[in-house]
């Protein structure tokens, strides 16, 4: 079921992607991070199979389920990359080390000292991007628009973590000219602490079903897909 429903769909959304590139007058690519969380398995059969590697889970223990389940399966070639893009406790953060290859929700100062100090002690770096808020919407995470730049600057000075770039969510609303400059607001702000010479790489983690085609259009580098390419979740 899930490989004819991601068959249908998939082509569609490759068609909007490159179009929205075109738009933009954009020659890189966005990689596609397939949101499986409240699927069941068979979604992440579906999506490595039809050369989806990039799989987003939003819970450390959903993660961990899937994750162990399907290791023995597959191929080693055909192990996806996982994303963490939910928000993460801090309890759950050193089992999220070793589970997420991404962590795309770093979203506080004390979030992110701790994923440091669980890096440290477990000898790895971490990649992680910096989540902002930069609509301010009350329900959404992340370092808000007002400390966004002192609150990035000092997660970049942590150490055992690798900051790729930033993520962010559009508000809940229909206004495609407040979405837009949500995610504009997120990219100015990377150009502004890259250009400050602060360590952050060029990752922009922006667009969800909704809203991928404006977030590819003011500079995405990864969208994260659930219900486009899955359907709606139970
Ligand atoms: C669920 C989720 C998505 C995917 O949402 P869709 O609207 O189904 O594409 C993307 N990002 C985060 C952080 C999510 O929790």
């Amino acid at each position: 079921m899930y490989v004819q429903r991601l068959k249908e769909n998939l082509p569609g959304v490759e068609e909007r992607v490159a179009g929205a590139l075109a738009r933009a007058g954009r020659s890189d690519a966005v990689r596609v991070v397939a949101v499986t969380k409240g699927h069941p398995l068979d979604a992440i059969r579906a999506a490595v199979g039809l050369g989806l590697r990039d799989v987003g889970e939003n819970r450390v223990q959903e993660l961990d389920h899937k994750r162990s389940t399907l290791g023995p399966e597959l191929e080693p070639e055909l192990e996806p990359v996982w994303h963490l893009i939910g928000h993460l406790q801090r309890n759950k953060v050193r089992r999220a080390l070793s589970l997420a290859d991404w962590i795309h929700s770093v979203d506080s100062l004390r979030l992110a000292r701790e994923v440091s100090s669980e890096s440290v002690r477990a000898g790895v770096v971490t990649r992680v991007l910096v989540q902002v808020n930069m609509s301010g919407e009350e329900t959404k995470g992340g370092f808000d628009a007002a400390t966004a730049d002192a609150g990035v600057a000092e997660v970049l000075q942590l150490p055992g973590l690798s900051c790729a770039g930033l993520m962010t969510m559009a508000p809940l609303t229909e206004d495609e000219a407040v979405i837009r400059r949500t995610f504009a607001a997120t990219r100015q702000l990377l150009e502004r602490t890259r250009a400050a010479g602060l360590q952050l790489g060029t990752e922009l983690s922006m667009g969800m079903s909704g809203d991928y085609e404006i977030a590819i259009e003011e500079g995405s580098t990864m969208i994260r897909l659930g219900t486009v390419l899955f359907g709606e979740r139970q």
